[in-house]
């Protein structure tokens, strides 16, 4: 299934988005939204029955915008340096035990959103990911290989930074990723039954038409599992949080010379069978 919220930002309506047409049904008689509650309590299943005994009508959904998929996540854990080329790139070591920061939840919007260059930023970069949203709790995981069995599903996550904020001003790298609007989620959240292997999926970023990030998740240092299985050893995953698996090479810190958003600069990104994003960096308003 395709979870997707529709409507002003806050306000979100939950739906199935159908994936052989533009049609989107209503899923407000299963749940109010696709928050941490929802998968906690199976709701994912609870969905799944109720489309396949033809209980959700289809939604009136001309004109609305595209929220996040997912509404209100405890936290969004975030994995660094998690492609060999991007490291590179960023002139670091390839990392020998996977890098872990934290971006505030409140930096979700959707995949359509204007991304807001932050106040005094010279270097917003840009950073496709596949993101992975847990759908249970996950402490102390006892091996990876029973790590995907925990994931809800997965959408197109870009990570975006500020460069200065997060290298050159001191501290941890956070300062540099939870700017306002520094996470455009979506279009969808793909349930993980229709993404049977997660390292096996084309991404590319293109920046005005221009394509600088095209990778595979193959690439990864760390798998999906692997990552899952580690940060469950440092720190409860709740149901509904997002974990940005890492960037692969072709952002602009990684250009020569680097090159970064200004305002009017349009994001296309896209994963295999997980949609695309369309966005415009614009000022803080
Ligand atoms: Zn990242």
């Amino acid at each position: 299934m395709r979870l997707v919220r529709l409507g002003e930002r806050g306000k979100e309506i939950p739906g199935v988005q159908l994936s052989d047409s533009s049609t989107v049904l209503d899923a407000r008689s299963v749940t109010s939204d696709f928050d941490p509650e929802f998968f906690a309590s199976g709701g994912v299943e609870r969905l799944r029955t109720a489309m396949k005994n033809g209980q959700l009508a289809p939604l009136s959904d001309a004109g609305l915008r595209i929220g996040a998929p997912i509404g209100k996540p405890e936290k969004i854990v975030c994995i660094g340096l998690n492609y060999r080329n991007h490291a590179r790139e960023s002139g670091m070591e390839v990392p020998n035990e996977p890098i872990i920061f934290m971006k505030a939840p409140n930096t979700l919007v959707g995949p359509h959103d204007d991304v807001w260059i932050p106040r005094k930023s010279q270097k917003t970069d840009w950073e496709i990911e596949l993101a992975v949203v847990m759908g249970t709790k996950v402490s102390y995981l006892a091996s990876p290989a029973e790590a995907l069995a925990c994931v809800a599903g997965y959408a197109i996550s870009n990570d975006v930074s500020e460069r200065e904020f997060q290298l050159e001003r001191g501290g941890q790298w956070d300062k540099g990723k939870s700017c306002a609007t520094f996470n455009p989620l979506g279009p969808w959240l793909v349930t993980a039954d229709e993404v049977p292997d997660p390292q096996r999926l084309e991404m590319f970023l293109e920046v005005n038409g221009q394509r600088v990030q095209n990778e595979n998740t193959s690439d990864m240092i760390f798998s999906v599992s692997h990552l899952i299985w580690y940060v469950s050893q440092f720190m409860v995953l709740e149901p509904g949080d997002v974990v940005n698996t890492g960037t692969p090479a072709g952002v602009g810190l990684g250009l020569r010379p680097p090159r970064y958003l200004s305002p009017g600069d349009e994001m296309r990104l896209g994963i295999d069978g997980l949609g695309e994003q369309r966005s415009r960096a614009i000022a803080t308003p």
